[in-house]
């Protein structure tokens, strides 16, 4: 097959599915519908609404940061975050849910925060507690890459 693999990702802006060809950079992808920049390349600041839209309209792998602005580990992992976010854009899309604001939050299993959890598909496939470097987040979350997700990095 020499078909050219491409990804889906959500406009939290408007929540329509865009499709991202994989010869595109996923950094400079913008909403096919309203416009707003897509942003793959930096954790998107998500609701328990946002969430559930990502979740459902995401094939592949999703990392969700549940965080406090009180929470110490939580603010020292963003710049982590952020950065393994950068370095996975295309490959894996990362949120942050501030668990200030979520209702959804008490249903994920999460005991402290920052907690990690990966999703493959809207399904949960991994978790992690605790401040993680950028450096295990993007080792982590490429251990579970497959190849029906785009290979290189
Ligand atoms: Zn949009």
């Amino acid at each position: 097959m020499s078909v050219a693999l491409s990804s889906q990702a959500v406009c939290i802006s408007c929540g329509s599915a865009n499709r991202i060809p994989a010869n595109k950079p996923a950094a400079a992808a913008k909403c096919g519908r309203c416009g707003a920049p897509l942003s793959l390349d930096k954790p998107a600041e998500v609701d328990d609404g946002q969430l559930k839209q990502v979740l459902e309209k995401s094939p592949g792998l999703v990392l969700l940061d549940v965080w406090a602005p009180w929470c110490g580990p939580c603010t020292a992992m963003a710049p982590q975050f952020t950065a393994a976010a950068s370095t996975l854009a295309g490959h894996a899309r990362l949120v942050k849910l501030n668990a200030d604001h979520s209702q959804m939050v008490s249903k994920l299993g999460v005991s402290g925060i920052p907690a990690l959890i990966l999703y493959r598909d809207g399904r949960i496939i991994d978790r992690k507690a605790g401040l993680i470097k950028a450096d295990a987040l993007v080792a982590w979350v490429r251990s579970h890459l497959t190849n029906s997700d785009k290979p290189a990095i």
